[in-house]
């Protein structure tokens, strides 16, 4: 039995059939945790009393055993809400709230009786993509410390990737759960935007927020995305779309894809935007799609260029709305005037805000502000609105013509510490290929596709699908996951059992 190597499903039926029990699954990750944790910082809270709860299940056995993640240990990012647990959206404004109610996500997960083993580091308020941005320090890259994991999802991945949990849960606004799930070589799911309840998650722009899975297997996805998904009457934007049964459907095209028609999301720009190594994988891919009897063609979406200029004109507006609420009154950070009493209620409420949020933070609230103030909310927010309703019609309009899309999630591999500072145009564009499938509110994947030959750093590639057709991206990811064989593989290093 080699827990690292398992799939989910394996881990369920070695618990099913007590050849390991709960707490001793949990135990085994807590080991690794405290092993490993410190030189990733990935993980940032754990969560004392997942071990009280993995002996709770083994106690109460036969009431378990049927759920569906019965004693699977998970690691949340830090923006979902844990009862009675610190949740901190990496931001020193959040650093000492404790929620009083969980996620709805998590309370899904609970049910399905998964454990919850703790929260993990993230870009603050889940803004960048190469998780620098926290107030608790960077995460690094499992496969080479000197590399970010990517973000804002950046502890979530690294965590998977090294083994400190048999799962995560992740959020992505903009690329968030798939970036840094290529950049750690881990499978990371976006579900179509009212897939999964955003109830009790942080929000940071909430038209493009969405919760997903990341796992090492595609497998692990649909089981997790299967009980997070369904209709939430406390989120109004939560689909009443039946969930299907992926986990059991998987493939249900038994790998025959012949004819299934695939669009690259424009190969020119694609060609003339991405490094070769990400190019050449993208073309090996394409290749066995193509012996597998899909046929390729090139979709053009010409607004894609647009893409990045819209949504961070949409999320930073939403976000200063949304940050609004952290004024040091209610909850968050509260300076300390030493005795003093502040000058004005604006120095109360700028002293808190100042002194809490981060700099990257107080960029996009001042930048969304900008763009939603009164003279300028037609010229910009408007403006950018429009453009992403074109972008979702010459999505659907691509979709008249092929069944998925295939894209790089990121032009290039990890990026080292420092490369791209938070703030630069650089930093920005690094979410080319991921934004426009959440503007569009569509569900999108990436899966390991293998390594650069250059640094050895893992490549993953992107699938994109109509509006709730998550079902074939699991099926085509599944397909190459077994044929590029990146999937799976942790580096070396955290390849030692235990603690
Ligand atoms: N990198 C993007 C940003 O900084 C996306 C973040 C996300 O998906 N949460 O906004």
């Amino acid at each position: 039995m080699d827990l690292l190597d398992s799939k989910i499903e394996n881990l369920v039926s070695f618990i099913r059939d007590k050849e390991i029990s709960v707490s001793e699954l949990c135990q085994f990750y807590l080991d690794r945790i405290e092993k490993f944790n410190g030189e990733l910082n990935a993980v940032l809270t754990i969560n004392f009393h997942a071990l009280r709860r993995a002996k709770y299940i083994d106690e109460n056995f036969s009431r378990y055993k049927d759920r569906p993640l019965v004693g699977i240990p998970i690691l949340l990012k830090d923006v979902f809400c844990v009862e009675k647990m610190k949740t901190t959206a990496g931001s020193l404004m959040l650093e000492d709230f404790t929620s009083p109610y969980s996620a709805e996500v998590v309370q899904r997960l609970e049910k399905a009786g998964a454990i919850i083993l703790g929260k993990c580091n993230q870009d603050e308020f889940a803004m960048g993509n190469s998780n620098e941005n926290s107030a608790f320090g960077p995460v690094l890259n499992p496969w080479d410390k000197q590399f970010v994991p990517g973000g804002s999802s950046g502890g979530s991945a690294a965590a998977v990737s090294a083994g400190l949990c048999a799962a995560s849960i992740g959020t992505d606004t903009g690329g968030s759960v798939r970036q840094p799930s290529s950049f750690c070589n881990v499978v990371g799911v976006k579900p179509t935007y009212g897939r999964v309840s955003r109830y009790g998650m942080i929000a940071y722009a909430s038209s493009l927020d969405q919760a997903g899975p990341i796992t090492m297997y595609v497998e692990d996805s649909t089981l997790i995305l299967e009980v997070i998904s369904g209709r939430d009457g406390k989120d109004s934007t939560s689909s009443q779309k039946e969930v299907p049964k992926w986990s059991f459907n998987r493939n249900p095209r038994k790998g025959n894809i012949k004819n299934l028609k695939v669009g690259w999301l424009n190969r020119k720009y694609i060609e003339k935007s991405c490094s070769l190594e990400v190019m050449q994988t993208l073309e090996k891919v394409e290749k066995f799609l193509q012996s597998c009897g899909a046929v390729m063609q090139d979709v053009s979406l010409p607004l894609m260029e647009m893409s990045v200029p819209v949504y961070y004109l949409v999320s930073t507006s939403e976000a200063s709305s949304n940050l609004a609420r952290y004024d040091g009154v209610r909850y968050g950070y509260r300076f300390d005037f030493q005795g003093n009493t502040p000058n004005s209620l604006e120095e109360f409420y700028s002293r808190n805000r100042g002194m809490g949020f981060g700099h990257e933070v107080k960029r996009r609230i001042i930048m969304g502000t900008y763009c939603l103030s009164s003279g300028y909310y037609d010229e910009y927010y408007n403006k950018a609105s429009q453009i992403r309703r074109q972008i979702r019609d010459q999505f659907l309009d691509a979709f008249s013509g092929v069944s998925l899309l295939i894209a790089p999630v990121s032009s290039s591999t990890p990026f080292k510490l420092g490369e791209n500072p938070a703030g630069s145009l650089d930093s920005y564009l690094v979410d080319s290929f991921t934004v426009s499938a959440n503007l569009a509110g569509l569900p999108a994947l990436s899966v390991p596709a293998g390594f650069s030959p250059l640094n050895g750093l893992p490549i993953g590639v992107q699938l994109i699908a109509p509006h709730f057709d998550e079902q074939t991206l699991f099926d085509v990811a599944s397909l190459i996951q077994n044929e590029m064989k990146a999937a799976g593989k942790r580096p070396d290093v955290f390849l030692t059992k235990g603690g």
